[in-house]
């Protein structure tokens, strides 16, 4: 058998998903289609991904004896979300193969590592930043940034939480004070034409894959609209898609966001080491969904088709907005994902409905 043909996972195999949201769910049903059973790690009893789940072990993420029953008994392990503990991360990798792996979480759950690394190792252009740690830092930083300017947590930051957009002199000690002594970076603003991302893929065996660039739309600094292929499309995404890939030696499906400029120079906002919401469309494009992509990457499969079929112009179901879905449902080309969550609250991700353009 030629190395492109073997498949390294059978089917029957157990896949450990750290982490039990929606990601997780739609992970798992994508790796049922392929025989495969997935054990779900999680705090929280019986949620969006162990309902969908052959098998469930709760306890916190940094509770090492509960991970390590969970890792044993499964056959390699993922992770839905990039706030897996550090320590975790590196202790489940000492028993079991970990994809991604410990090395693409450590850069992306620091903002300063993570754009230090794209510019200086992956050699991708990102936003101008320095780091920050005092009020000092942030007044040199602005000398030299000039503004206006985005000063953002370094760590546990995500939808615009943890952000101050700094235009004048006068707010630069307010913004300071909403880091609360955390840890930050300073930003250059950057007047985007476009927010775009692109999401790829790399295999156990170096094969890699990517769909064709997206266009995404923000409400309140979350995610509300994707729509791809994206007219005009910026072929420059998936280089640098691939760049990032290899520099990490990386095994899964990324994420990579970027800002757009006027000119179509495309800057790295930042990596997301996993499925990831501006790829749901792809469920419905008429080719291998992300999902399926990441599961096949992680147990050595061969990519698949990549290519969509159709335009898909995917909407985020946030809060009260999955209530009334019953003239949706009704519509022709439109599908309805819900996340089979049991309480709604403001902001809260419910689901998504993706329609085909064309
Ligand atoms: P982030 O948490 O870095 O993804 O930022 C959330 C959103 O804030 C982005 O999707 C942008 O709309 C906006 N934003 C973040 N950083 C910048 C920046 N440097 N310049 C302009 N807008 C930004």
């Amino acid at each position: 058998m030629s190395g492109e043909e073997k498949i390294l996972l059978p089917p029957g195999s157990t896949i450990g998903i750290i982490g039990g949201g929606q990601l997780g769910r739609m992970l798992s049903t994508a790796a049922s289609r392929l025989g495969f059973h997935c054990h779900i790690y999680d705090p929280h009893i019986s949620g969006p991904a162990a309902e969908v789940s052959k098998f469930e072990t709760n306890g916190e993420y940094d509770d090492l004896k509960r991970i390590k029953a969970f890792v044993e008994a499964c056959d390699v392990i993922t992770y839905e979300f990039e706030n897996v503990p550090a320590l975790t991360a590196a202790f489940v990798e000492t028993i079991k193969p970990l994809y991604p792996g410990s090395f693409p979480l450590k850069i992306a759950q620091d903002r300063y590592i993570e754009k230090k690394f794209i510019r200086d190792e992956a050699n991708v252009p990102v936003t101008e930043f320095e780091k920050i740690s005092s009020l000092d830092d942030l007044k040199k930083a602005i000398i030299k940034i000039g503004l206006p300017a985005v000063l953002k947590t370094r760590r546990f930051g995500y939808d615009g939480k943890g952000q101050f957009i700094i235009k004048s002199q006068n707010e630069i000690s307010a913004a300071w004070e909403s880091m609360k002594d955390s840890p930050a970076i300073l930003e250059q603003f950057i007047n985007f034409k476009r927010e775009v991302s692109v999401v790829a893929a790399r295999s156990q065996l170096g094969e890699t894959a990517s769909y064709p660039l997206i266009e995404n739309i923000h409400k309140n600094h979350i995610l509300h609209r994707s729509v791809a292929p994206s007219v005009p499309d910026n072929k420059n995404a998936q280089n640098i898609a691939l760049k990032v890939l290899n520099s990490l030696d990386y095994v899964g499906v990324i994420a990579i966001e970027f800002f757009e400029q006027e000119n179509g120079d495309l800057l790295v906002n930042e990596i997301a080491p996993r499925v990831h919401n501006s790829g749901h469309w792809t469920q419905n494009a008429g080719c291998v969904d992300q999902f399926e992509l990441h599961i096949r990457a992680i147990t050595g499969w061969p990519m698949g088709d990549t290519n969509p079929k159709n335009k898909v112009e995917m909407t985020n179901l946030i809060g009260d907005d999955y209530r009334n879905l019953n003239e949706t449902s009704k519509t022709s080309k439109t599908f309805i994902h819900l996340y089979g969550k049991k309480t709604v609250k403001p902001g809260r991700k419910m689901g998504h409905i993706n329609r085909i353009v064309n």
